[in-house]
């Protein structure tokens, strides 16, 4: 009896394991309403957003090229259109590679004109960018409306935000989590003009945030983070200009009101390094 039970209960944990591993292994991809014509699509921990109008879709991050193929087909039988526009948040691959699914079919590919020098040098996976801007853009579909914003160096050199001012929400990917820590330790990052573009984010005329990963937020999530942002920032300096080293530092900043966000325990001490490598940076004169 015991040999059996035994023998099952390794049964039962093979076939729990084989079913867990399934699951990570399987895409998840999913559709899902935000307001009006505009849909969130995801695709495991990534999410882009895109908006249907009578004249056809404007895309934006297709993620990569085997789900850009999953939301061509499903938007196609679900909706009955093209995608006529997809624009780029920004150049890094695990957000704007698969652009050409859609250039194939004659989308017209949209991004900040530094993102398209950066796809060309780096040889992104995507589609190049037709059309690029500097500043700001309007992209008008079928009587339907995007804004397009580029609001300084943050996460990237190129990032832009978009607004879809009939459906009150921003799209906005990898410089704004939503009650999480900023991702490690700032790899291709601009930490004081990053403050700065989360500042005019809440100047922007918008109810619901779109991120790039996690749940849906608010313009309050925006502010939370900017205080985070700043908050870690100025403590690290208080320390590094005392001539503190990177582990005083570590245990003399006190982020704890950040202690329920997500990724605290694992991100946040690597936040502190890489704002004060930052620091030791700047004391060279680099
Ligand atoms: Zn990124």
């Amino acid at each position: 009896m015991f040999r059996f039970l035994n023998a099952f209960l390794a049964l039962g944990v093979l076939i729990g394991g084989v079913a867990v591993a399934r699951a990570q292994d399987a895409p998840k991809r999913e559709i899902v309403q935000i307001s009006g014509d505009l849909y969130r699509f995801q695709n495991k921990f990534h999410y882009s957003v895109f908006l249907v109008t009578p004249e056809g879709v404007i895309a934006t991050d297709p993620i990569n090229a085997d789900a850009a193929k999953w939301l061509k087909a499903e938007i196609a039988s679900r909706f009955g259109k093209k995608i006529r526009y997809v624009i780029y948040s920004h150049d890094h691959v695990d957000h704007s590679s698969g652009g050409e699914v859609f250039a194939a079919d004659g989308a017209i590919v949209i991004a900040h004109e530094k993102a398209k020098r950066t796809i060309l040098g780096e040889k992104r996976p995507t589609a190049v960018p037709q059309i690029t801007f500097k500043r700001r853009m309007t992209l008008e579909l079928g009587g339907k409306t995007v804004e397009l914003r580029y609001l300084g160096k943050n996460h990237s050199d190129n990032m832009i935000v978009m607004r879809f001012p009939e459906e009150r929400t921003l799209f906005a990917v990898d410089f704004i989590p939503v009650k999480t820590v900023a991702f490690k330790s700032f790899s291709d990052a601009y930490i004081p003009e990053w403050i700065k573009s989360l500042a005019r984010v809440e100047r922007m005329d918008f109810d619901i945030l779109a991120p790039g990963h996690g749940p849906l937020g608010t313009k309050a999530d925006v502010t939370a983070f900017r205080e985070y942002m700043t908050d870690l920032t100025d403590q690290v300096l208080e320390q590094a200009r005392k001539g503190k080293s990177l582990e005083e530092t570590k245990a003399a900043v006190d982020l704890s009101k950040y202690s329920d966000w997500g990724q605290f325990e694992a991100w946040g001490p690597l936040n502190i390094e890489g704002v004060y490598q930052r620091t030791q940076l700047n004391r060279r004169g680099n």
